[in-house]
Formats: structure tokens, C-alpha cells, sequence
């Protein structure tokens, strides 16, 4: 049997090395037109392992039977792996989830004032940490401490990497080796392993547990005080909410008794919104200025939530507490750059001027966008979807309810509007939905929708480039 086969592998080896010597030399296909654009924008270097790998993986094709590519046809596909090569892997995407702070896919939306202020930072030097009266060293919380204070009224603020940061640093500098008291309603866990337990393990702090998961009372926390408690803590219930027979002790009856046992009352707000949203048709989210109102020492809050802002961890509070704070070695690790406070003054500039907030704000005008907008939209866009799902699926508008997102608000829902895909044949409509939500994340902008009820939901409320949208769905529809 070998004697017969071997001819035959003879040939097919001679097959294969005719075909390996039609494949062009690096330097020819190097030289060719088609990428004369991308070696000017991206250099020879880059462009030749381009080159190196498609021929490397056309020998692989050939060894296996196949026939040599024209040239044309292999600079094309060294042209496509340099445009893979190059892409962002931070790509830009549509957020059609209907979650309009979406923490996957970047939380808030900067106005463009921030924008700016941040270009600007990047571009030159700043008084970062430069003190321009006295000529000299600086604090780079200065940057922004005075519009914190004034906008929540606390004695003092800082400002750390993020809210988890935040949360880590303040029961650090004020409670580690000590007990913390905390409900047991309280002991949330935040997406992305953001535990309370843990953070308060991460801080060397002792949790003490008090009350029950659905009813805490002033007498459990008057029980559960010690010679070793240095902070009575309350965690904003963002994700979640604890409905049916519930209790929770009121923050101004919870800041009387850790005052009472002369230890400090710690809140972390999560979202955090400085304005009061229900002035704005929206539910109304607990204000840091309440919470230090209602007795409050040290309160903390996200500053790309709500507010709208960049990714930040506000601490805002007593002179003495925030002090304190700032001087933990800790604080110097969890330090915000020079274009996190760019961002940050600039959108509390916005707050501070209380002037077109939903205008200048883009977070904020997503929250309000009218549902009779949204449904225009979806409206305008559904021919276009429908074409590009093709005949296997229906297409449809209809209301449907979008989630603020980052954990504020849990349970409140705004009225929305979404194209509806819907496979027609019930047979494999999973796979359907699973093919055609890849394609439209294959999209040069990938569309990010959700799967819901055997179909796939197109909340348009954070659309905001429709054009591009429809552009693409044209160029890639059937
Ligand atoms: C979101 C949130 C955090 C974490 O904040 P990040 O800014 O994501 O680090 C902590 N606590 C609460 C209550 C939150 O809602």
C-alpha cells in the first residue's frame, strides 16, 4: 500500500512547493501600492511583521493543499491585519443596553467642558501641586476642595482614584485595628468583588455585624458599641433594595448614637448626586449634603456615576477626619492624576454655576431624554435594523424601561422605547439571537443591545450618533 501512496505524496509535495515559490518575496509585497498608506501612517516595522505573518500563514494554507493567492489579494490582507493591528483596544461602542451608566462600558459621559479641561491638562503644565500665591508646593486636592465644600457644605474634602478607594482609605485612617459597626442589611457587594467585608478586611478593620438582614434597630447599635469601636458605618443600599418587613435606623438617630459614644458616623453614598434629581422628572438619589446634614461626619460617593464626572472617590466631612485621612500613606497610592481633577473641576464648575446643567451635562440629558424622543428614533432606525437582521427575524418598536445603572436607583425604571428583534422561527431562535448579536458587535462600532424574552432589545435612549449608526447598518446589510 505505502508504494501506491507515495506517488501521490510526491505530487502533492511537488504541487505544493510549485505554489510555495509563486508566494512573493517580503520586500515585493512590502513595496506594493496598497500599503504604501500604511507603512507612511504606521511604519516599516510594524507593516513588515504584517507582511510576515500573512505569508507565514499562506505557507501553512499551501502546505495544506491550497492554491498561491494573487498579490493583490495578499496585500489586501495584510492591509486588513495592520487596521486589526493598530484598532483600539478601548473601542467605542453604541450602549443601546437601555443602562445608561453602564460600568462595563464606561460609566458617565464627560461634558465637554471636561473634555477640554482635560486636553488642556494633558497638552501643558499645570499648577497641580504648585501653590501660585506663595510660590511654591501645593496640595493637589486644592484643585478642586473648595467647589466640593461649597457644594455639599462639608468642613473639608479629598479625592482618591474611586469609590472603593474612597471607602478602603477612610476606614484605614479611622478605624483599622478597631471595630466597625455596620447593619447587616448593609454588607453589600458592588459589581466587580467591591465587598463590604472584604474592604473592611482589606483595611484592617473588625466588622461587627448588627441587627438582621431585614430589620436593624438603635438598640441593636447601642448593644454592639465596645471599648474598640472607632466608626459606625452606613452603605447606601445601591444595587439592591430590601423591601416587606424592614427596618433601618435613621441616619440622624444613627449619627446621635455614634456621637453619643464619641466615634465618628461614616456614610458611603455610592452614586452620590449633588443635585436633587427629582427636580428633573428623575427619582430622587440621597444628596451628599443631606447625608452630612442629617449628622453625617465623613460621607463618600462615586464621581462617575450620578455625577457625571470622571472615574473618582469624593471624601467630604469634618477638617479634622478628612486631615487625618490625608495624611494615611495609603492616600499617596490611591491619588487621582492631574486629568482626573482637570475633569472633576470642571463638571463641578457646572454644578457650581447651576446654569444648563441638562444641556452642558450629558450624563444628565440622557437620564431626561422624553421617551416621545426615543420612540422617534427607534422609529427613524427600525428599516434599517430590520434590513440588516434580515427576513429570519421581525422587527418592532416598543416601550420599554431603561435602568439608570451603577447601582443607583436599583428599582426605579425610566420609560424608554426600543427596537425589538424577534427570530421567527422559534426552531435554534437562540442561536439566531447569539449570530445576530455578534454581527452587530462585529460593526466598526459595535452595537451592544441586550437579550431579553427570546429577542434582542435596542434601547436607543443613550443613542446619540444616529447617523453613524444608520450608516453602518446600510454598509453591512443585507
Ligand atoms: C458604586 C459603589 C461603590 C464603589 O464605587 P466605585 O466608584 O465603583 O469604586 C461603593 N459603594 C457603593 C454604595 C456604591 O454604590
Amino acid at each position: 500500500m505505502s508504494d501506491l501512496a507515495l506517488p501521490g505524496a510526491g505530487e502533492a509535495s511537488a504541487t505544493t512547493a510549485a505554489a510555495l515559490s509563486q508566494l512573493p518575496a517580503v520586500d515585493r509585497l512590502l513595496a506594493h501600492p496598497r500599503l504604501a498608506a500604511a507603512l507612511a501612517a504606521y511604519g516599516q516595522p510594524l507593516v513588515k511583521r504584517a507582511v510576515q505573518a500573512e505569508l507565514a500563514e499562506c505557507r501553512d494554507r499551501l502546505r495544506a493543499g491550497g492554491t498561491a493567492p494573487a498579490l493583490e489579494v495578499l496585500a489586501a490582507a495584510v492591509e486588513a491585519r495592520v487596521r486589526r493591528a493598530v484598532a483600539p483596544r478601548l473601542r467605542a461602542v453604541f450602549n443601546l443596553t437601555g443602562t445608561v451608566i453602564h460600568t462595563n462600558l464606561g460609566r458617565a459621559l464627560l461634558a465637554d467642558e471636561a473634555i477640554d479641561a482635560v486636553a488642556a491638562a494633558m497638552r501643558g503644565y499645570a499648577a497641580l501641586e504648585y501653590d501660585l500665591e506663595a510660590g511654591g508646593r501645593g496640595d493637589r486636592d486644592d484643585v478642586v476642595a473648595g467647589l466640593l465644600r461649597d457644594l455639599t457644605g462639608a468642613e473639608a474634602a479629598t479625592v482618591v482614584n474611586n469609590n472603593a478607594a474612597a471607602v478602603l482609605l477612610t476606614l484605614k485612617a479611622l478605624a483599622a485595628k478597631r471595630e466597625v459597626l455596620i447593619s447587616r442589611g448593609e454588607l453589600i457587594e458592588i459589581g466587580g468583588a467591591f465587598r463590604m467585608p472584604d474592604v473592611m478586611a482589606a483595611a484592617g478593620c473588625k466588622l461587627v455585624e448588627v441587627g438582621t438582614t431585614n430589620r436593624t434597630h438603635a438598640a441593636d447599635f447601642e448593644n454592639a458599641f465596645g471599648s474598640r469601636t472607632a466608626l459606625v458605618v452606613k452603605a447606601h443600599a445601591s444595587n439592591y433594595a430590601i423591601t416587606g418587613f424592614t427596618a433601618a435606623v435613621p441616619e440622624t438617630e444613627l449619627a446621635r448614637i455614634a456621637h453619643a459614644h464619641g466615634v465618628p458616623f461614616v456614610i458611603d453614598l455610592g452614586s452620590g448626586a449633588l443635585i436633587d434629581l427629582s427636580a428633573y422628572g428623575l427619582p430622587r438619589e440621597p444628596l451628599p449634603q443631606d447625608a452630612l446634614a442629617a449628622g453625617a461626619d465623613v460621607v463618600t460617593f462615586s464621581g462617575d456615576k450620578l455625577l457625571g464626572g470622571p472615574q473618582a472617590g469624593i471624601i467630604v466631612g469634618r477638617a479634622d477626619l478628612i486631615a487625618r485621612i490625608k495624611r494615611d500613606p495609603l492616600k499617596r497610592a490611591l491619588r487621582v492624576s492631574k486629568l482626573t481633577l482637570a475633569a472633576l473641576e470642571a463638571t463641578l464648575r457646572i454644578y457650581a454655576s447651576a446654569h444648563r446643567l441638562q444641556e452642558r451635562l450629558p450624563t444628565l440629558a440622557l437620564l431626561m431624554r422624553p421617551q416621545a424622543d426615543i420612540r422617534a428614533a427607534c422609529e427613524r432606525t427600525l428599516p434599517a435594523f430590520a434590513r440588516f437582521a434580515g427576513p429570519d427575524f421581525a422587527a418592532r418598536c416598543e416601550p420599554c424601561a431603561s435602568q439608570i445603572g451603577s447601582g443607583a436607583l436599583p428599582v426605579e425604571r425610566l420609560p424608554s422605547c426600543a427596537v425589538v428583534l424577534a427570530p421567527v422561527a422559534a426552531k435554534g431562535s437562540g442561536r439566531a439571537l447569539a449570530r445576530l448579536a455578534r454581527r452587530l458587535r462585529d460593526l466598526p462600532i459595535p452595537v451592544i443591545g441586550r437579550v431579553q424574552d427570546n429577542a434582542l432589545w435596542l434601547d436607543l435612549r443613550c443613542l446619540r450618533d444616529e447617523a453613524a449608526l444608520l450608516r453602518q447598518l446600510a454598509m453591512e446589510g443585507e
